[in-house]
């Protein structure tokens, strides 16, 4: 009997356009899908609570489809090398294939435990599989990485991408199956049940992946460049959470919206199209990627280093009212709320909260990131990190810090009937729209025919905008000088 391949899953949680599964079959020895929960090898950077919620039902899935194709998930605990080790040694196999990972802890892991298997005698492969480009494939003029989204972006139009692969019809089964633990062991829902709601909003694994995909296709796309900004209107595809773990790839989407409209020009027109400006975002995914492999240091520290030295505040009392949607700002308030009840949160407002928390309330974008860490279904450590660091100022292509956004025209702006607000922060449900940006500027009657009460039902603003703003073009001012 041939030695079977152990496919090491991580976040490639899917059998659709799966280089790594396909290289396996081609072997031509059993197939051995595993996946190994080792938080303590992710450090600083193991998955949060929503993450989690996450990955039980999206491995659950994994699980069923794998047994569609005659074959199954082996699931193991502990650090990834010695589980790998063990695996090694009581099924005799002697090939381990994986999905590479770009997170600089995750890619020291895997640098070593391809060293040691290898000194071994086992061979070790690696693919690609979760972006559209590798980090390395796309280089500027000079040979660097890109800093900037758009030449990085053009630089990638001018490569092909090739047409996602078939899902395998058949994984050729192990002669026999080692011994898996229960998902359930691993511990992954929390006890308090904080999640309840968030089944009502998702459906992890490959096929929830691919509805969302569908349903976007047929319906918001066309209107995406116009309708992705306003957090009420489902003008968004929500893939993010299904991207993150690898149940959709990034090429899979590519493929069936170039089927759909035809291939975006490279010469950039039509690019105010809704399904090229969809396609671009999928390339700001990749632009993380990017800036995350070649700064590795950055999901801790900025970018730009003059910003190291910048004034930030700390403040428990600050962070936790923001944290719990209790600013006293709507807009904010609800974004934040929203997180809170559905793992996720529209990008609009994603820049919202984090400009509020980042200058209104001058905490550190590193204590937003640790927030949305923990609570995002699709939190990412390369796009979180781009996303803080814009919103901070601080890193590739960021907003410059003294642009500061105002709570009240944003809301004004993005959401002009406050049906978001009044949706996720349901105390100001009857107030005059008039007013719902700015409760505090509306006449006492007005919030008594709604029932509010500042400071007691709703609060009131947690610091003053123009002294708030004020105050942190002055911290800005310092690292100018
Ligand atoms: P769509 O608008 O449908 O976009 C399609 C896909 O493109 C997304 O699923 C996502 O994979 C990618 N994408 C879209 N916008 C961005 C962007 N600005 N940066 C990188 N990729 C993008 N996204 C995450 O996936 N994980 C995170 O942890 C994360 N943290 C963020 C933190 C902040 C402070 C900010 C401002 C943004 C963050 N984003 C993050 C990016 C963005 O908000 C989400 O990707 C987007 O809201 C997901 O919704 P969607 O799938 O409907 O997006």
């Amino acid at each position: 009997m041939l030695s079977p391949t152990i496919v090491w899953l991580r976040h490639d949680l899917r059998l659709a356009d799966h280089p790594t599964l396909l290289a396996a079959v081609e072997r031509g020895t059993g197939v051995l899908p595993v996946y190994i929960w080792s938080p303590e090898d992710a450090g600083r950077w193991a998955m949060g609570g929503a993450s989690k919620w996450w990955l039980h039902h999206s491995l659950t899935q994994l699980d069923a489809s794998l047994r569609k194709v005659g074959s199954r998930l082996i699931i193991r605990v502990g650090n990834a090398s010695d589980a790998l080790g063990q695996l090694i040694e009581e099924t005799g196999a002697d090939a381990v294939y994986w999905t590479r990972r770009y997170e600089p802890a995750h890619r020291e892991i895997d640098t070593k435990i391809k060293e040691d298997l290898r000194q071994q005698g086992i061979e070790v492969e690696s693919f690609p599989g979760s972006l559209l480009f590798e980090p390395w494939e796309v280089q500027t003029q000079t040979g660097g990485p890109y800093q900037v989204f758009t030449p990085f972006w053009r630089r990638c139009r001018s490569l092909s991408i090739a047409a996602p692969l078939d899902a395998p019809a058949e994984l050729p089964a192990v002669a026999r199956w080692p011994k898996s633990v229960s998902l359930a062991s691993l511990n992954l829902l929390p006890t308090i049940p904080w999640d309840s709601s968030f089944a009502q909003f998702w459906s992890p694994g490959e096929a929830g992946a691919t509805d969302s995909l569908d349903r976007f296709l047929q319906g918001a796309i066309g209107a995406y460049r116009e309708l992705r900004d306003w957090p009420e209107q489902s003008g968004t595809s929500r893939l993010s959470p299904h991207l993150r773990f690898g149940e959709i790839s990034p090429r899979q989407i590519w493929g069936r919206v170039v089927e759909r409209f035809g291939t975006p020009p490279v010469d950039g027109t039509g690019k105010d199209d809704g399904p090229w400006t969809f396609l671009s975002e999928i390339g700001w995914r990749d632009f993380g990627y990017h800036i995350l492999y070649h700064f590795p240091h950055t999901p801790l520290a900025p970018l730009r280093e003059n910003f190291s030295n910048f004034p930030w505040e700390t403040s428990p009392d600050l962070l936790k009212r923001w944290q719990q949607g209790t600013t006293g700002y709507p807009i904010v308030d609800a974004g934040m709320r929203e997180l809170w009840t559905t793992g996720w949160m529209h990008n609009r407002v994603r820049m919202i909260v984090a400009s509020f928390l980042t200058k209104h309330l001058r905490q550190s974008w590193q204590r937003g990131a640790d927030w949305f860490w923990d609570t995002l279904v699709d939190a990412d450590l390369a796009s979180n990190t781009l996303g803080w660091q814009w919103a901070a100022g601080c890193g590739a292509d960021a907003a410059p810090y003294f642009r500061i956004f105002n709570p009240m025209l944003q809301g004004a702006k993005f959401d002009p009937d406050g049906t978001y607000v009044k949706r996720w922060v349901p105390e100001l449900a009857r107030l005059n729209t008039r007013w719902i940006h700015a409760p505090w500027t509306a006449p006492q009657s007005a919030l008594q025919a709604a029932g509010i009460r500042l400071g007691t039902t709703y609060p009131e603003p947690i610091v003053d905008h123009p002294t708030a703003r004020a105050a942190a073009l002055e911290a800005f001012a310092t690292l100018r000088q």
